[in-house]
């Protein structure tokens, strides 16, 4: 049975795209591995962020829409995601972070685990959290991503009995009950952690949230069986679109939450080397005739060399 192996990419609603790319390729030390347009909107930046080699299951992605409202994160929406920090590096993270007076909460303990908070420019969670694995990067991509339920059993279901992920138990701190699943093997991002919470809050999309997580699907033809399996659960997904980087198929969960699924290949070279992933704007073939007016009206970005 083909199961999920993890997270392949998370993408969220920032405000002006400058802060946004100074925080996560400064203060994160993320690379900044693509720079296009949403292609679906496309007078506003799509930004991906990612390890140096660009990998599925470390790409966090950023629609900056320069007036976007702030929005709150909610039941039916995923509230957070959790960079890995490899084996050793915590304490270096606290100590850096401290020294550049970016302010956190934590350390707290989740699932026997460090854990810390920080907030991104609009405010939004950005947890690090500690792990075993071994790594030279700073962040080793996504550890997990949280998603805010009012009922946690439907998608714990799809999780465990669509996609393959196992219980690893439950813990409940500070009024949020949290169900951890995890996937087999061990990927990166392989943890879905679900979470209700009593305290009353409707979730509104804007700069600061998460719009949709995706998963990874190995290849063209694990996705097509995603398509009939899900079905087969009752989850319609919409056909297989190009999204040049890879093809991407979405459903929303039965919490709310927008998931997609992602294949790995071509991958972020596909239109660009690697050694200069991210320095220039790329557009999809169907776009192309707007660059002129798109390099006029998208705000220009100063890059990290
Ligand atoms: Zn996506």
């Amino acid at each position: 049975m083909t199961t999920i192996p993890g997270l392949h990419h998370v993408t969220a609603i920032s405000g002006p795209p400058q802060e946004n790319l100074d925080f996560f390729t400064g203060t994160l030390r993320q690379r900044l591995v693509k720079t296009t347009v949403n292609f679906d909107a496309p007078d506003t930046y799509h930004l991906y962020y990612g390890n140096r080699a660009a990998q599925p299951g470390t790409i966090l992605t950023f629609f900056p829409f320069v007036d976007a409202g702030p929005g709150r994160a909610g039941p039916g929406m995923a509230s957070a995601y959790a960079y890995a920090v490899p084996k050793g590096g915590f304490d270096g993270w606290m100590e850096r972070l401290g020294d550049a007076a970016v302010d956190f909460d934590g350390p707290y303990e989740r699932f026997g685990a460090r854990v810390l908070t920080l907030r991104d420019p609009d405010g939004a969670p950005v947890e690090l959290a500690e792990t075993d694995c071994v790594s030279d990067e700073a962040l080793d991509g996504f550890h997990s991503v949280t998603l805010w339920l009012r009922d946690l059993a439907p998608t714990a279901r799809l999780l465990t009995d669509a996609f393959g992920y196992a219980d690893a138990g439950s813990e409940t701190a500070g009024g949020i009950e949290r169900l951890r699943l995890v996937a087999p093997g061990h990927e990166r991002g392989n943890i879905v952690d679900l979470i209700r919470s009593d305290a009353r809050a409707t979730a509104r999309p804007g700069a600061g949230t998460i719009h949709h997580v995706a998963f990874r699907a190995r290849n063209d033809a694990e996705q097509r069986g995603w398509q009939d399996r899900l079905a087969g659960f009752g989850h319609r997904t919409t056909q297989v679109i190009d999204r040049q980087y890879f093809n991407a198929i979405y459903f929303r969960e039965p919490g709310g939450v927008l998931f997609e699924i992602a294949t790995d290949p071509p991958g972020f070279t596909a239109d660009e080397p690697m050694e200069t992933l991210g320095q220039a704007l790329k557009l999809p073939a169907q776009h192309e005739p707007l660059r002129d007016r798109l390099e006029r009206i998208l705000p220009p970005l100063r890059r990290r060399a």
